[in-house]
């Protein structure tokens, strides 16, 4: 078969758009080529690496004609490293780029072209964001190493240093690098299963600066561990928790289910808004904090609230959006799948003295239609699905018991907008779609939706 391009041609190219995963690409009599480094409005120079039925893969050469938006990433392991994927477009064009995609999707998979999308939140200070930090380590002729890894690979990239971290994370990551040997202690190693340290994850309470460090370690015994506890201490003062978290099994999954206390609380504690949460070694928490309050409150402002409605919130995880929500709602029901999450939302609901929630573990397809079939009425639904979007059984549920609003929070702007058809077509109205910068620098963004019932 013969394609527009062949394999090994080399040609120039002009680049049109970029990939969700922040690949340029081109266009050539149609056929697109994706092109990794290249921005749009670029003309580049490319070596085509494979051809495939509908599209191929390209690599760039040379910049002919750079975009007026490239800059030179800051960050020294960037592309190699897999932890974002725009670092050399500048800020303002990655949100503008955000934007873009969110209102392709809505053109083409939503069929909403009408439907407002609005200038996506981004950060004043979009650097050092991530509160949480897993880092793999490992030992490469004989030297250990730690970073994160290369896209689609378990091949650490070595660094001292991410500036989407804390502080708090690069000094700990380079002082284990550096003493872990000294004391004897193996990083484990993958290939094997051999070997003690797996990760070093670095939590960090940004509202109450109080820092949770968990060593991931093969096996229980860990005779160096108050050696450990000490260097870590000396190194980071406002270190208030040690944990060590045990994964004796062989699988790329981080944590194991054992969870031991090294120093300090088992919990660190945090703030969004006025409400304050226990965060504990295993607890998810949303990574970005100054931009979980934005996110947060625009669900706030979409649900429009005035203390006489009671809202849902389904995949609630512990309880954020709830218990956020429940201030201004007359009683919040949150349905999560996993049980200690639950846990952890009725203990946060107990911590803030709020009492309006109820919480209960479950598939949320399979608790809202019981919670109707007992003949409760909801006025708001929030939902703030996985990556795949809300299970269908959950959509038709909403379709039939039609709350009045519909607030969609999403991490995943395709599964949104096949989800805003099935709810369009079932007689909601999406209002206007505002989308917000949860990760600078990577190709995520995050968007809430607002869907009424009006004509
Ligand atoms: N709203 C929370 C968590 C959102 S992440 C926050 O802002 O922090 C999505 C959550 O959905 C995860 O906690 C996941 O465990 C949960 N989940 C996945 N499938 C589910 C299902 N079928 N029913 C209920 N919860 C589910």
């Amino acid at each position: 078969m013969s394609f527009a391009v062949n394999k090994n041609d080399q040609l120039q190219v002009k680049i049109e758009d970029l990939t969700h995963d922040g690949a340029g690409v081109a266009k050539v009599d149609g056929y697109p080529l994706f092109i990794p480094g290249a921005l749009p409005g670029e003309t580049v120079k490319v070596h085509v690496l494979k051809t495939l039925k509908k599209y191929g893969f390209a690599k760039m050469l040379d910049v002919i004609e750079p975009s007026s938006e490239r800059i030179v990433a800051p960050c020294h392991v960037f592309p190699t490293c897999g932890g974002c994927q725009l670092q050399h477009l500048s800020y303002e064009a990655q949100l503008t780029q955000k934007r873009k995609s969110v209102r392709d999707v809505m053109d083409r998979i939503a069929k909403l072209p009408d439907v407002p999308v609005h200038a996506v939140k981004g950060m004043e200070d979009p650097w050092r964001y991530r509160n949480k930090s897993q880092i793999p380590f490992d030992t490469e002729d004989g030297r250990v190493i730690a970073g994160f890894y290369k896209t689609r690979t378990h091949q650490i990239v070595d660094t001292d240093v991410c500036i989407i971290q804390t502080t708090e994370a690069d000094e700990l990551m380079a002082m284990l690098k550096r003493k872990i040997q000294q004391l004897g202690i193996e990083t484990y190693d993958e290939r094997t299963h051999k070997g003690m340290l797996r990760h070093l994850i670095v939590r960090k309470a940004r509202q109450t600066d109080q820092v949770m460090v968990v060593l991931v370690t093969r096996h229980k015994k860990f005779p160096q561990k108050q050696e450990v506890v000490e260097l870590i201490q000396q190194e980071i003062p406002n270190v208030t928790s040690v944990m060590q978290n045990i994964n004796t099994a062989n699988t790329n999954v981080i944590m194991g289910n054992e969870t031991i206390n090294l120093y300090g609380a088992d919990v660190i504690i945090d703030r969004i808004g006025d409400i304050e949460f226990e965060i504990s070694a295993r607890s998810f928490y949303q990574v970005n904090p100054v931009q979980t309050e934005v996110l947060y409150q625009q669900a706030l402002d979409y649900a429009g609230l005035t203390g006489d409605e009671t809202v849902i919130d389904a995949y609630c995880g512990i309880g954020t959006i709830s218990l956020f929500l429940a201030k201004q709602a007359k009683e919040v029901y949150g349905v999560e799948i996993v049980p200690q999450a639950i846990q952890d939302a009725k203990r946060n609901a107990e911590l803030n003295g709020i009492t309006n929630t109820h919480f209960e573990a479950g598939a949320a397809e399979d608790v809202i239609p019981k919670w109707y079939a007992e003949g409760k009425l909801f006025d708001v639904l929030v939902v703030d699905p996985p990556r795949k979007g809300c299970d269908e059984k959950l959509l038709e549920t909403i379709l039939k018991y039609k709350p009045g609003k519909v607030v969609y929070v999403s991490c995943n702007p395709g599964t949104l907008a096949r989800d805003l058809r099935i709810l369009e077509d079932g007689g909601y109205r999406t209002k206007e779609v505002q989308p917000v910068d949860m990760f600078p620098h990577s190709s995520h963004v995050e968007c809430v939706a607002l869907l009424d019932l009006s004509k």
